[in-house]
């Protein structure tokens, strides 16, 4: 292999608003030799995700910034291709952190092997891994859904969100509303078992979401805050809870944002907002595996992919998926 087999995507500038294939960078590197300890793994899949964008910005968060110059990095699967650490075969498929990038130098503490023979290593990343645990936790932990409740979640054809309406059917609730960005995703729920689902953009969120749930809610699963943040809130039930999971619809904001604006209702309602990242949750993640495994084998689980082909269209994937542009997990194949 030649000196520059190995390409990585490097963070060329920060954003302002929303970002650009400008601020990102593709870069020829060495493909990198394993010290002691350290094993050399060829992705097969790199995971875009809505919090990278977060990243992008010269800002403190609860992981932290991307650099500049430097490649960026997050949740990736591959193969062990060259190995200086005892338990590490070449061939083995892990899950690790460093994606955005063809060849990855790790040291073997850092990983985790799975089973390609299991689930589809894409998987993974997906319903199996750090997405799935966020709705299964998020549902059913922080916002505590019991059986016979109403749910709605918004970002509902996304990758999180169609596990959480899922599961909740799955986990007895009486009612599922999802609301997403277009009428292929709105088709696409109602497929998936959800009981109604509605397009944002066809009106207010409000008047949509009381349509779709006359009697009110009992959980919302927040992706996207705002407007849909305020509706929830609205239709609330008497102590209602939210997980409040992510806030996409703010994510590129250069303003701070108009919605929602009824939060004193939160005291006469007696509501529960709660935010919550799943890294707190890895203590659910056997039974995560076991539940959502055992779903998908029995066929009453499904979930989708939008796969998007080559390390040199990370960014155009990764700018899609904040535009809508996936259905279910956005993934790159290498
Ligand atoms: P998705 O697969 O849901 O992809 C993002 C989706 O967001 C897009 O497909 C788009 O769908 C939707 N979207 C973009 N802009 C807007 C907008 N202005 N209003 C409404 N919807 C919008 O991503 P994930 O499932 O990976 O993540 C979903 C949410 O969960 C994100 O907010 C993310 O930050 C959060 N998250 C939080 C975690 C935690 O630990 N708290 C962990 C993982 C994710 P559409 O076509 O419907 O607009």
């Amino acid at each position: 292999m030649s000196k520059t087999d190995n390409r990585e995507i490097q963070l060329a500038s920060r954003p302002q608003g929303w970002p650009t294939e400008e601020n990102f960078r593709l870069v020829s590197t060495d493909i990198p030799t394993p010290g002691p300890g350290q094993i050399v793994v060829r992705n097969t899949f790199i995971s875009v995700d809505p919090y990278m964008r977060g990243r992008m910005n010269d800002v403190a968060s609860y992981v932290p910034p991307f650099a500049l110059d430097a490649p960026l990095d997050g949740g990736a699967v591959g193969e062990v291709v060259a190995s200086e650490a005892d338990g590490f075969a070449l061939g083995d498929t892990v899950l690790h952190g460093l994606g955005w990038r063809e060849y990855a130098l790790l040291d073997a503490t850092t990983v985790r092997k799975v089973d390609p023979a299991l689930a589809p290593v894409s998987t993974y990343l997906g319903v199996l891994g750090m997405t799935g645990l966020t709705a299964y936790a998020g549902l059913l932990e922080v916002a505590a859904m019991q059986p016979g409740e109403t749910v709605f979640v918004s970002g509902a054809a996304g990758a999180v969100g169609s596990m959480v309406g899922q599961i909740a059917k799955l986990r007895g609730a009486s009612r599922v509303v999802g609301s997403a960005g277009s009428p292929a995703k709105v088709e696409r729920l109602q497929a998936l078992g959800f009981d109604a689902a509605f397009d944002y953009h066809d009106g207010p969120v409000r008047e949509s979401l009381h349509s779709t749930a006359p009697d009110g809610i009992d959980v919302y699963f927040d992706n996207v805050g705002g407007e849909h943040l305020e509706a929830a809130i609205g239709a609330m039930r008497p102590n209602g809870r939210a997980a409040i999971c992510g806030m996409i619809a703010q994510y590129n904001a250069t303003e701070p944002p108009a919605a929602p604006r009824n939060l004193a209702m939160i005291i006469s309602k007696r509501l529960t907002l709660r935010g919550f990242i799943v890294s707190d949750y890895g203590q659910l993640g056997e039974q995560f595996v076991q539940e959502v495994g055992g779903w998908l084998r029995d066929g009453k689980l499904t979930y989708d992919e939008t796969i998007i082909d080559g390390i040199e269209n990370a960014p155009a994937a990764f700018l899609g998926l904040l535009r809508g542009e996936n259905l279910g997990k956005m993934l790159v194949r290498m």
